[in-house]
């Protein structure tokens, strides 16, 4: 009997505990400090072969989202100094692959940065050091942002919002970078977007459960290169995007993107573009719809 009332005792710590941090960790509705100030924000999901980089403008401000292949770095130095760019609110790096941070030591250099952003796990890689170096030499320290952490899109009053992985990844999801994916949500000018990495199904299953409303986005970056290891029929329901963007080479080695990952945007009636076909892919979001600039 004893026995018992402790295990019952035990059990009550557990879920209260289990509740409190839920409720610390996990939000669950957009921001509501996030007003449409009226100012235009661009997404350009820049063309760099096989990789990501996505550059997020709102007025003055920019923050770009993993930078290509350490061979792609020359070209969003490039990209970002056509359009303007003198410095960078933040650079976010989603995961350690190199087709995600080997360009941004280019960009670090190039540019005056003022945060950055890491997924929680280290890789012992030769451009995952040179990534640390970089930083390094910018003078700033990098943060690591837990679920429901937010990051301001520079004085433009967007935000990003953490959606996953949540700390200690490694041990969540364990040894596959990919789920170590920073997932993060945009809200500006009335819109929203969705960035994934390089994130799977298994963390998309989690999304699903915990931040369930914030999932539903009007653009989204399809995860992993329109991988077949992400983007779940579920998942991509609760997404339901009117926009999709698949940033791959044609002609990858890996085979990437599957064809099942058009299968299953085809009956949400998502428009889809391809940065192998179309080049750098640049939407715009202002007073809540979202158009294509190019
Ligand atoms: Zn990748």
């Amino acid at each position: 009997m004893k026995k018992r009332s402790n295990l019952t005792l035990v059990l009550a710590v557990f879920l209260i505990a289990a509740i409190m941090l839920s409720k610390q960790f996990l939000p669950s509705a957009a921001p509501d400090t996030v007003a449409d100030t009226g100012t235009e924000t661009t997404i350009h999901f820049i063309d760099v072969g096989q990789g990501d980089a996505s550059l997020i403008v709102s007025g003055d401000s920019a923050v770009l989202i993993d930078g290509g292949k350490q061979s792609a770095g020359d070209a969003v130095v490039d990209y970002l100094s056509r359009h303007g760019i003198a410095d960078l609110d933040a650079v976010i790096a989603t995961h350690p692959h190199e087709d995600h941070i080997g360009g941004l030591v280019d960009v670090f250099e190039a540019f005056d940065v003022k945060s950055v952003y890491l997924s929680d796990e280290a890789m012992d890689t030769r451009i995952y050091e040179k990534l640390l170096d970089a930083i390094d030499e910018e003078g700033i320290e990098p943060e690591f942002p837990d679920i429901g952490d937010t990051i301001p899109l520079g004085e433009s009053g967007g935000v990003f919002t953490v959606l996953a992985p949540g700390p200690n990844s490694r041990d969540t999801y364990g040894n596959d970078p990919n789920t170590w994916s920073l997932v993060l949500r945009l809200d500006a000018s009335g819109c929203s977007a969705l960035f994934t990495g390089d994130t799977t199904t298994r963390v998309e299953q989690d999304m699903i459960k915990n931040t369930l409303s914030l999932l539903d986005c009007n653009v989204l970056k399809v995860a992993h290169h329109g991988s077949r290891t992400a983007s779940s029929a579920e998942f991509l329901e609760a997404v339901s995007p009117e926009f999709a963007v698949i940033s791959y080479e044609k002609g990858n080695s890996y085979g990437l993107p599957d064809e099942e990952v058009f299968e299953r945007l085809e009956p949400i009636g998502t428009e889809i573009f391809e940065t192998a076909k179309h080049g750098s892919v640049v939407l715009t979001m202002a007073n809540g719809e979202v158009g294509v600039a190019s």
